[in-house]
């Protein structure tokens, strides 16, 4: 049996954050990773002024990995269309190349990374590998992002749940004057896609959808979400045939407790509506949050972090909750429209949903 002092099980943004900050401080924290190299996940690709000043934080630059600027909002439900600056500047960048840098930065500080392992189970801090192996840790960090780790899955009780899915598509020259410096939400019933440009020129199509949604397949539900998005249906032609994808996301939960030594970060610590574009910043904060409660080394560091950080989330987490049932929801969608066009009010929506 190998022991650890610090584990961390996932090395997507928390997890590689947490794993730096411990690094930085001579931890020597070690990372499971299942992907076993660089690898696209479900995501929009959207990262936030604080996303780019966490990332900043941590020591990486998202303009030197090749980040498109992105300065305005679009808005787009039915055949109504409200365009808006966004307060700060942000970005668009592929979770491939985020990931991958995020992961090699932590590598470079002193983590050791086990790559393509997946962790199956965990009991009392110990960790059972796919292979058998066993891994006995002081302090735990669950950063297994979308994904449950049995022995610590989130308690999401009766919480409606969203799909999640991803496509990158070649960017005609149309689209890539359209996109841009913009990020643009197509906005329908139970969900919206996310239009972005990437740093290899490719667009990155994400849509999130209300599971509920999915009774008759992903095919059906293409189907009837390109009938009520025409304008990403005349955007993107006819739906990609080939997508990453996801199931079961708990939009607006948080860890409010924790059991001693288990420091939750990123989505196993909150999960923000993925149309305010926060849960990249979320998850590199937590995870330096965690680090820096986990160095302090006083026993309750796991208990109180959790808790500040349940706290912390709270107000982006609501905030993006409010903006994602007036988005869902056909009757308040031409509400939520018209507030848009009302000027510093989308501004202000956009400053509420980011993490402090
Ligand atoms: C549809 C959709 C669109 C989104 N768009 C955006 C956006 O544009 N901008 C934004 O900021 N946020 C967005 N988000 C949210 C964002 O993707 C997450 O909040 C963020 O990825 C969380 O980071 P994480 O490190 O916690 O988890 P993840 O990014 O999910 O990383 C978890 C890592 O753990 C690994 N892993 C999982 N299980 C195991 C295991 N058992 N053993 C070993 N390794 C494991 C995975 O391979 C992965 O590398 C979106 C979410 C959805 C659902």
């Amino acid at each position: 049996m190998r022991r650890t002092a610090a584990l961390i099980v996932g090395g997507g943004p928390a997890g590689a954050a947490a794993a730096i900050g411990l690094a930085r401080a001579g931890a020597m924290p070690l990372v499971i990773e299942r992907a076993a190299g660089e690898r696209d996940i479900v995501c929009g690709g959207f990262l936030g002024w604080d996303a780019l000043a966490r990332l900043r934080q941590l020591g990486l630059d998202a303009a030197a990995l090749g980040a498109r600027p992105i300065h305005r909002l679009r808005l787009v439900a039915g055949d109504k269309m409200v365009e808006r600056p966004l307060p700060k500047p942000a970005a668009g960048l592929s979770r491939r190349q985020l990931d991958a840098a995020l992961l090699r930065l932590a590598e470079a500080e002193g983590a050791m990374v086990l790559r393509g392992r997946t962790a199956r189970a965990v009991e009392d801090r110990s960790l059972r590998l796919d292979d058998g192996e066993e891994i006995d840790a002081d302090a735990l960090f669950v950063a297994t992002g979308k994904h449950e780790l049995r022995g610590t899955a989130r308690q999401i009780g009766d919480r409606a749940v969203s799909v999640g899915l991803r496509a990158a598509l070649p960017a005609s020259p149309t689209l890539a004057r359209d996109l841009a410096g913009v990020i643009e939400l197509h906005l329908y019933d139970g969900g919206y896609a996310g239009l972005l440009l990437q740093e290899d020129g490719m667009v990155n199509l994400c849509l999130s959808a209300a599971q509920a949604r999915m009774g008759d397949g992903r095919e059906a539900l293409l189907a009837s979400l390109w009938q009520e998005a025409p304008r990403l249906a005349e955007r993107v032609g006819a739906p990609p045939t080939e997508w990453e994808a996801i199931a079961g996301v708990p939009y607006g939960w948080r860890a409010k407790a924790t059991d001693p030594g288990v420091y939750r970060v990123g989505d196993q610590a909150a999960v923000i509506a993925s149309l305010a574009g926060d849960g990249i910043a979320i998850a590199l904060a937590s995870g330096i949050a965690a680090a820096q409660a986990c160095l302090k080394g006083d026993g309750k560091g796991a208990r109180d972090y959790q808790k500040a950080f349940a706290r912390r989330a709270l107000r982006p987490v609501k905030a993006a909750e409010a903006l994602r049932h007036m988005a869902e929801h056909r009757r308040e969608r031409p509400v939520m429209m018209a507030l848009a066009r009302i000027g510093g009010l989308a501004g202000l929506a956009a400053r509420m949903t980011r993490i402090g």
